[in-house]
């Protein structure tokens, strides 16, 4: 047997420790983990209720076009739902990106730190990756312009940039649209957009009626809270989107999910709480930061990227063994952690452990 040539190089997608094999591991009975910029307040009550009644109906195939969470969330954006299509998360509308738009040769740019599903499926399709380096942890979007050529066919924006938090302007992101070529895909990937209180941060959506060429994508796993159930979205085109369509798969989102997520649309206060939280959190994490006498980048979303000035590696294990889970070891920040807000309480008690883990491990020279 022989795969795609492309594939045998591609790592297994290791995700983080779960928090039970922590605990038992170091002995720990309270392990808090702060590594996949979870929502730490749950999801709305009105989703729970949702879910709660669409499980007298967990015989029935959902409904593969979404049409309800469709309508719903068309009013609540004000963009026809026709303009909507729906994934398993929107790391499902990546794939159905790459698998619709690349084939072998073509290329595709995006930052070199950013989202790894980019480059991931960019590469099952055998598509060249063009890697342009962050700029003070920004996109470099003239930089990724000056990529173009005939053979590009998407490029991907991250904004807020995970992993560093960073934004594009919506100065900076118009004159960028008004000079990529209208053969390109422009892939504007918004998941933590809710979150940003910055008013020079653009509304994807807002700039769909003038560029043809976009899409936007969001996701319900972050300010929604709706991780485990998997669901996500896409905004633009509908000529665009038929062929993302046709590569769907005809029931990809349960309907578990879809009523959650029409639920939580509808529930615009416990939004309004997270996001007010969130901020509370970013806050905090930056004058700690700032006490302790380190740099972080501008923090976005609901997690922030700081330099300990230390091997991340070993500082990633330090905390550990205190019950702490960030996220480390990215190529060209070898002294970063990203970590994520939690409640109250869990930052609070991070900045801690962190404090301690900071006299612990040597500075790097
Ligand atoms: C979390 C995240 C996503 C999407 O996650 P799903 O759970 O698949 O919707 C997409 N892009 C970025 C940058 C993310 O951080």
């Amino acid at each position: 047997m022989q795969p795609k040539n492309n594939i045998l190089h591609l790592p297994v997608y290791q995700p983080g420790k779960p928090v039970e094999d922590v605990k038992r591991e170091l002995g720990l009975t309270e392990v808090t983990k702060l590594a996949s910029n979870e929502n730490p307040h749950g999801c709305s009550e009105q989703a729970k209720a949702a879910i709660m009644e669409e499980l007298n109906q967990t015989n029935i195939y959902p409904d593969g076009a979404s049409i309800e969470l469709a309508a719903a969330l068309a009013n609540h954006l004000n963009v026809k739902p026709e303009q909507l299509i729906f994934g398993t998360g929107s790391s499902e509308i990546i794939l159905m990106l790459a698998r619709a738009f690349l084939v072998a040769g073509d290329e595709t740019i995006m930052a070199d730190e950013t989202f790894p599903q980019y480059k991931h499926n960019a590469e099952i399709e055998n598509a060249r990756i063009i890697e342009v380096p962050l700029k003070d942890g920004k996109h470099d979007l003239p930089a990724m312009l000056a990529k173009v050529t005939e053979r590009t066919k998407i490029i991907w924006i991250c904004n807020p940039n995970n992993p560093t938090g960073t934004i594009v302007t919506k100065d900076e992101l118009t004159s960028f649209l008004q000079q990529v070529p209208s053969h390109v895909l422009v892939v504007l990937d918004e998941a933590y957009c809710e979150l940003v209180t910055d008013p020079a941060f653009p509304n994807g959506i807002e700039l769909l009626s003038s560029y043809r060429n976009l899409i936007v994508l969001r996701t319900f796993s972050k300010v929604y809270g709706l991780a485990a159930l998997r669901i996500g979205y896409g905004v633009g085109d509908p000529d665009v989107l038929r062929f993302i369509n046709q590569v769907r798969e005809p029931f990809n989102t349960t309907r578990i999910a879809q009523a959650a997520a029409k639920a939580a649309v509808s529930d615009q206060a416990f939004i309004q709480h997270v996001v007010e939280q969130n901020a509370a959190g970013i806050a905090y994490f930056a004058a700690q930061f700032d006490r302790l006498g380190l740099a972080y980048y501008p923090a976005h979303g609901n997690f922030i990227m700081v330099d300990v000035l230390r091997p991340s590696t070993e500082v990633f294990n330090a905390l550990l063994r205190k019950g702490f889970i960030i996220r480390s070891r990215w190529t060209y920040y070898p002294t970063y952690i990203r970590v994520s807000v939690g409640t109250k309480q869990q930052n609070e008690q991070f900045i801690a452990a962190l404090e301690q883990v900071l006299q612990e491990v040597a500075v790097q020279s």
